[in-house]
């Protein structure tokens, strides 16, 4: 992976902190932050009904002084056509709407539509945006032949950049750190260097249960001086999703065999108990994303109002639970019974001696393999770069019968296989062009079942021609037809 220094920190406009913004200003301040997951409902629900219970959810959250609270408002996570996002965060108290974050997603959406939800956001007073490509679940019933339209979360960063002259948005991206292999991994961090290019200005992680991937993510950000900062997601667990993502239903969450283990153990002695030991994670959890450098924590998975404070209280609780680094690893190490949190037989991680200490000033980077193509790949590659060097400049019919030969073209208005690699993005599920989703199963198979995400061997290519830089500079427009 390239080591280079960032300049990103140079492009960030300090005009923008000027702007009041509690979130922000916590986040740069380094005090804990703890958001607090609200799900935008589905058209079939009422929407007073649903928004009555969002103001009920706001009402629920504490004040602290330890802690900021605000919420995490998700769209389209709920189902197949659900409230618009803005519309159902607009219901929320006038006031303080600067503690809060909104999700935007590009799932099942047109550029239209996503640049018309931002000015939606905008007009209601929400600056604290996080785009999202979105998960490729389907609906029921649905027919996969009619392929759903993604719009990049990448893509969705530059429109917010390019909406945004006066500063009002804090943009931030997600990533997922969980993954278990180089071909896996590094696409995604080049996909996050990319996003913080095209504006953001923190970082969400997926779910997830290992805290040695999130400190992987907090070394790799201290050690490029990519001073972002970052919250944690993290899921409460029922025994009802642990079984969903042990299953693979969720794409790119991950359990491993032990942790199941552990979490079936937990749910032997009832509900209460298993309740429990679920608040005992949270806390340390919570706990240990400090110490390891996270702003905050976003949590999912709260079902009832009235665990909204509990959860909170529970957080500003473990902040003052350990009083240093290693003896938080060891009640994390202990409290896990020392569990191998990966799933078997995957079990890459990039650096040498994770939680050996907090901060990676002697950390040492492993020597990754970096995978190969074979000999076919590799001609492939160059006859294709023989014949389709300058094909995004040429009319979308042009050299149509040997790009369908080649690389099964499917007649987009631009062509954009010379800045992939001569991969077509359009071969991906949701035609992501500027780097992987974040649901890889853990093989580095597509979330959409079969073949190996095309991202993987875009990366191998890269790899091959000396140019994985471009992975995470080059931003690749989305096409005309979204
Ligand atoms: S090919 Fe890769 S980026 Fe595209 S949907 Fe599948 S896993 Fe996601």
């Amino acid at each position: 992976m390239s080591e280079s220094k960032s300049t990103i920190q140079m492009e960030i406009d300090f005009q923008k902190q000027k702007r009041e913004n509690v979130f922000r200003e916590r986040l740069n301040k380094g005090s804990f932050y703890v958001l607090i997951e609200a799900i935008t409902p589905e058209k079939k629900e009422d929407f007073a009904i649903a928004a009555n219970r969002l103001k009920a959810v706001e009402s629920s959250l504490g004040k602290y002084d330890i802690i900021g609270t605000g919420l995490a408002i998700t769209d389209k996570t709920a189902g197949w056509n659900t409230w618009n996002v803005a519309d159902f965060a607009n219901e929320l108290s006038k006031e303080g709407r600067d503690r809060h974050v909104l999700y935007l997603s590009g799932r099942n959406a047109t550029i239209k539509d996503v640049s018309d939800t931002i000015a939606r956001c905008r007009s209601s007073g929400f600056q604290n945006l996080v785009p999202v490509t979105g998960d490729g679940y389907f609906p029921e019933g649905y027919k996969r032949r009619h392929k759903l339209n993604f719009v990049d979360s990448v893509c969705i960063l530059n429109m917010l950049k390019s909406v945004d002259e006066d500063g009002f948005h804090f943009a931030g991206c997600t990533m997922n750190p969980f993954k278990y292999t180089p071909s896996d991994i590094f696409p995604q961090y080049y996909k996050m260097v990319k996003k913080m290019k095209q504006g953001a200005e923190f970082i969400v992680t997926q779910s997830g249960w290992d805290m040695m991937k999130l400190q992987e993510l907090r070394w790799y950000l201290e050690m490029r001086e990519l001073h972002f900062p970052s919250i944690a997601r993290f899921s409460l667990l029922t025994i009802e999703l642990y079984e969903e993502i042990f299953s693979g239903k969720k794409p790119g969450m991950i359990i491993s065999a032990e942790l199941r283990k552990i979490l079936l153990n937990e749910a032997k002695y009832g509900y209460a108990q298993f309740a429990s030991a679920q608040w005992r994670r949270l806390q340390i959890y919570a706990a240990g994303a400090k110490f390891l450098g996270y702003s905050g924590i976003q949590i999912s998975g709260i079902e009832r109002q009235e665990h909204i404070a509990t959860a909170c209280s529970k957080v500003a609780e473990a902040m003052n639970e350990f009083k240093s680094f290693e003896e938080w690893r060891d009640g994390y190490l202990n409290y896990l019974s020392r569990a191998d949190m990966t799933p078997y037989p995957y079990r890459f991680y990039m650096f040498n001696n994770l939680f050996t200490r907090a901060y990676p000033e002697l950390a040492t980077m492993k020597s990754a393999d970096l995978p190969v193509g074979g000999k076919f790949e590799k001609l492939h590659y160059s006859l294709c770069r023989l014949f389709f060097s300058k094909v995004h400049r040429h009319a979308a019919n042009e050299h149509l019968l040997a790009k369908k030969i080649f690389v099964g073209c499917r007649r987009c208005s631009t062509c954009r296989i010379p800045f992939t690699q001569f991969v077509c993005p359009e071969t991906c599920p949701k035609g992501l062009a500027n780097g992987p989703c974040g649901g890889t199963h853990i093989d580095g198979t597509c979330e959409f079942g079969g073949k190996q995400c095309i991202h993987a061997k875009i990366f191998r290519l890269s790899a091959w021609q000396k140019e994985l830089h471009s992975l995470e500079e080059r931003y690749i427009k989305p096409l005309e037809k979204i």
